[in-house]
C-alpha cells in the first residue's frame, strides 16, 4: 500500500516494563495488519534502551520519545512512581501534543489515523480531542486487576478509604473488610485489591491517579486488555457492562507467535541487558528440574526478605535461576555471601536480568517463583509452568489469588518469607502431589490460550475485530 495512504497508529505505553512490553507487542500486531506505527518512548527509556537492546528499523515502523518530566538522575524505580504520576499529566501531555503536531505536519508519513494509549496515561486523550482523532484505551493489567481499580470509588463512597489510621493495615481490616465481586466469588477482601489503597492519607497521589485512570477509561466507553474469555469470563462480563467495545486480546505473546513476522522479533523492549547465557546454561539441566525465580522490574526487597529466599532456595537442593535485578534490594545485596556461593556452586546461576520468555520456554524449567507480575503469570501459562506466588504491590496480590484460587496454577508465599516456608511449597511443587494437580491445570490453561489466539479463537476474532474498527476510525 502506498505508505501516506496507510492507517497510522501511534502507540504510547506507561514508561515501565511491564507497560512496554505489551504495548509493543500490540504494536506490532497493528504492523502486522498493515498500519504504519509510530512508538512512543519517554526520552530517559528510549536512550537506555540503545544501551541494552535492539531498536532495530523495521519498514513503516519508528520509534518517537516524549519527556517524562522526571530529572535524569532520578532512578524510576518504585519509590519515583508518585513523582511520574505527577509529572506525566503536565510535562508528558505538553510533550506529546508537540509530538502529534510534528507528526502530521510531516509530509513523508501517513497522518495519524488513531492514538492507542495505556489506560493509566489517559491524560493522552485531552491531546487526541485536540486534533481530532480517534484514541483508545490498553490497559496491560488483568481484567480482575482492572475490576480492582474499577472498585476504588466505591472505596471512597463507603468510607473504607482513606484507612482511619496505621492499625487498620495490620489489625486484619484488610482482611476481614470484604467488597462484592462476581457472582461466583461473591466478594473479595480489601487485601486483594490492588495496594494503592493502604494508606492513611485521602490524597494518596497514586490511589487517586489509578481511580481518576479506570474511571476515565469508563467514560470512553471501549478496552483493549491482554486476557482472554475462557481465563477471565467472569470478570469480563462485568466489564462489558460499562464497556460496550471490549477487546480482549491476549495472552499478546502467543497472538504476536500467530500473527507477526519473525523479523519483527529483532525490535526488543527489555530496558535491561538481557543475558544469554542462562539458555545454555538451561540446556545442561534435566527436564523440569529447575527453579526459575524472578521479581520483574519494579519489586524492592529488604536484605532480609533476600536472606530468606537464598536459604530457603539453597535448602530445597533444586537447581535454580534467579535473577537479582541491580536495584532489587534495599541496603545492598551482601547478604549474598561466599558461604552461599559455595553451597550453591554448580546449581544456582544468579543473573541481572533475562530473556524471560525463553527461559519460561526451556524444557528445563519445572517451577516460576513470581511477583505475579501481570505479564509474568500470563506467559507462565503461555509455556504450561506452574507458579509460586509472591504478591508485592498493585494488582499482583490480585493475579495472586486468581493464579491460587481460581485457576488452580499456583501457591502463595507469606509476605513475610521464611527459608522454610520457601523450601517446603517448592518441595511441594517440584515432586508433590499438588504440583501434578497444578502443572495438569496449568496445561490445561495453556492450551485454552492457544485456542484463544489461533484463527478463530476469541482473541485471534476480537484482535480483527480491533483492527477493522481502528482502521475504520472508530465510533
Ligand atoms: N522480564 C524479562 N526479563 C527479566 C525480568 C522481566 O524479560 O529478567 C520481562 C517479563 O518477561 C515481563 C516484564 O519484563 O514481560 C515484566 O512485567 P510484569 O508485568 O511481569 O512485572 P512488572 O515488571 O511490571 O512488575
Amino acid at each position: 500500500m502506498e505508505l501516506i495512504r496507510k492507517p497510522h497508529a501511534v502507540c504510547i505505553p506507561l514508561p515501565a516494563q511491564g507497560h512496554i512490553n505489551p504495548m509493543l507487542t500490540l504494536a506490532k500486531l497493528l504492523h502486522a495488519r498493515g498500519f504504519y506505527i509510530t512508538f512512543v518512548h519517554s526520552e530517559f527509556n528510549y536512550h537506555k534502551l540503545l544501551d541494552s537492546a535492539s531498536l532495530d528499523s523495521v519498514e513503516d515502523f519508528q520509534f518517537e520519545t516524549v519527556s517524562d518530566g522526571l530529572p535524569p538522575d532520578n532512578p524510576r524505580g518504585i519509590l519515583d512512581l508518585a513523582a511520574l504520576a505527577c509529572n506525566l499529566p503536565v510535562h508528558t501531555l505538553d510533550s506529546f501534543r508537540q509530538l502529534i503536531k510534528k507528526l502530521n505536519s510531516s509530509p513523508d508519513l501517513p497522518p495519524v489515523s488513531c492514538i492507542v494509549s495505556d489506560g493509566v496515561m489517559g491524560f493522552t486523550l485531552k491531546v487526541a480531542r485536540e486534533f481530532g482523532i480517534p484514541e483508545i484505551l490498553f490497559f496491560t493489567a488483568s481484567a480482575c486487576g482492572f475490576l480492582g481499580y474499577l472498585q476504588f470509588e466505591k472505596l471512597v463512597e463507603k468510607g473504607y478509604f482513606p484507612l482511619k489510621d496505621e492499625s487498620y493495615l495490620c489489625n486484619g481490616y484488610l482482611d476481614t473488610t470484604t467488597v462484592e465481586w462476581t457472582p461466583s466469588m461473591g466478594s473479595v477482601r480489601l487485601r486483594d485489591l490492588p495496594t494503592f489503597l493502604r494508606t492513611t492519607d485521602a490524597d494518596d497521589i497514586l490511589f487517586n491517579y489509578n481511580m481518576e485512570s479506570a474511571n476515565n477509561a469508563v467514560k470512553t466507553g471501549s478496552l483493549i486488555l491482554n486476557t482472554f474469555d475462557e481465563l477471565e469470563q467472569e470478570v469480563l462480563d462485568v466489564l462489558k457492562t460499562k464497556f460496550p467495545e471490549l477487546y480482549t486480546v491476549g495472552p499478546l505473546p502467543l497472538l504476536r507467535q500467530q500473527i507477526c513476522d519473525p523479523k519483527l522479533d529483532s525490535i526488543k523492549s527489555s530496558l535491561w541487558r538481557e543475558d544469554e547465557k542462562c539458555l545454555q546454561w538451561l540446556d545442561g539441566k534435566e527436564a523440569r528440574s529447575v527453579v526459575y525465580v524472578n521479581y520483574g522490574s519494579l519489586v524492592i526487597m529488604t536484605p532480609k526478605q533476600l536472606h530468606e529466599f537464598a536459604w530457603g532456595l539453597a535448602n530445597s537442593n533444586y537447581s535454580f535461576l534467579w535473577v537479582i535485578r541491580p536495584n532489587l534490594v534495599s541496603g545492598g545485596t551482601e547478604v549474598i555471601s561466599q558461604e552461599f556461593l559455595d553451597e550453591i556452586k554448580g546449581r544456582g546461576l544468579i543473573l541481572d536480568w533475562c530473556p524471560q520468555e525463553k527461559v519460561l520456554s526451556h524444557p528445563s524449567v519445572g517451577v516460576f517463583l513470581t511477583h505475579c507480575g501481570w505479564n509474568s503469570t500470563l506467559e507462565s501459562i503461555c509455556q504450561g509452568v506452574p507458579i509460586v506466588c509472591w504478591p508485592f504491590f498493585a494488582e499482583q496480590q490480585m493475579n495472586c489469588l486468581y493464579a491460587c484460587t481460581q485457576w488452580g496454577i499456583g501457591l502463595e508465599i507469606d509476605v513475610d518469607v521464611e527459608r522454610g516456608e520457601v523450601e517446603g511449597l517448592l518441595r511441594e511443587l517440584m515432586e508433590g502431589k499438588k504440583g501434578v494437580e497444578l502443572r495438569e491445570k496449568v496445561l490445561e490453561w495453556k492450551k485454552r490460550a492457544e485456542r484463544a489466539s489461533r484463527v478463530g479463537g476469541s482473541s485471534y476474532v476480537s484482535f480483527d475485530l480491533l483492527v477493522e474498527n481502528l482502521k475504520g476510525g472508530m465510533h
